[in-house]
């Protein structure tokens, strides 16, 4: 089969590797469609993550089950599923109370094991997601991003109707944007300085003009932009930090305590996913407003190029393997 080889980094292959073997308690998946994300090309640029090499990256996929050799457990072959990128222990005090994206052990599809950035992919069951009949194929890829957008929302604890600054107009900004609006009804001001990325969020969020603000969401992973929120959010008011800095941040901590701001992290999701499974119907001409076209195996060095260079106008790259 074909699948998509990091190797080291800045050394991504396409590969014909054996298809892989099914263990007990895992299920082969054909991979109908995957999404690039910007982890992928942080882990591509600066070997973050990396667990273990040669590995086929990728935990943002949709497919279809081919083989379950486990009986009883409700997935039968033809069954349409995504991925739950998540990769958690089971027994660390944060599995325990079922806070997965907390596990001290944490890992990622893709990353500890190889994703779906390939033709065959196994996973194992508790890593298996049915989709709803309702999802249609060509935007059930963005479960897993939406699944992290609607975190986002979640940990803001927003007020209806709140003016919300959304800082980063990226797929996790991008969405967040969408769900405070949809679900919220919230007057949402963007930052974003990529125009025709601004323009396409535009026509499908009615974005408002600047305005104060006590809630905000940072998907920059900027210190200049995380400062500006922080002197500018209203006292009391709460930031959702989504954004991954690439460097230590250096804030005016006092303002924090003097105007009693809450900084609130959102780490991938919870029973997040799940839920944007059950939302997406709702969203579907939106959600495939933001999709670029989908680029076959072979062209995924060049389009990491292309992400890397940071001139994509859309908000997530597919590949259909
Ligand atoms: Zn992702
Ligand atoms: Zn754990």
């Amino acid at each position: 089969m074909k699948a998509v080889r990091l190797h080291g980094i800045g050394t991504l292959r396409v590969e014909q590797p054996d298809e892989p073997v099914t263990p007990d308690g895992w299920v082969r998946i054909r991979v109908v469609s995957a999404g690039i994300c910007g982890s992928d090309l942080h882990n591509f640029q600066q070997g973050r993550w990396f667990a273990w090499l040669p590995v086929t990256p990728g935990h943002e996929f949709f497919g279809v089950i081919e083989d379950n050799p486990n009986p009883g457990s409700g997935l039968a072959p033809g069954q349409r599923v995504v991925a739950d990128s998540r990769v958690w222990c089971g027994e660390c005090p944060a599995c325990q109370r079922e806070a997965y994206n907390l596990c001290e052990h944490l890992g990622f599809v893709g990353e500890v094991f190889d994703g779906g950035f390939a033709q065959y992919v196994v996973l194992p069951l508790k890593n298996v997601l049915p989709v709803p009949d309702d999802v249609p194929d060509d935007i059930a890829v963005l479960s897993e991003p939406l699944g992290v957008a609607l975190r986002v929302v979640n940990q803001l604890g927003v007020t209806e109707g709140a003016h919300v600054r959304v800082a980063g107009g990226g797929t996790i900004g991008g969405l967040a944007a969408l769900l405070l609006h949809r679900l919220k009804h919230c007057q949402v001001h963007l930052q974003e300085p990529n125009a025709e990325r601004y323009q396409l969020l535009s026509s499908l969020v009615p974005f408002e003009p600047a305005q104060p603000y006590a809630f905000a969401v940072e998907a920059t992973g900027k210190e200049a932009v995380l400062s500006t929120l922080i002197e500018n959010i209203a006292s009391g008011g709460r930031i959702a930090m989504v954004g991954i800095f690439h460097q230590t941040a250096q804030l005016d901590v006092n303002a924090l305590v003097e105007r009693e701001i809450t900084l609130v992290g959102c780490s991938v999701f919870q029973d997040e996913q799940r839920q944007a499974l059950d939302l997406m119907a709702s969203l579907a001409s939106e959600l495939r407003a933001i999709m670029a076209p989908p680029v076959p195996l072979e062209a995924v060095p060049d389009t990491y190029a292309q992400l890397v260079a940071g001139n994509s106008a859309w908000l997530k790259a597919v590949i259909m393997p």
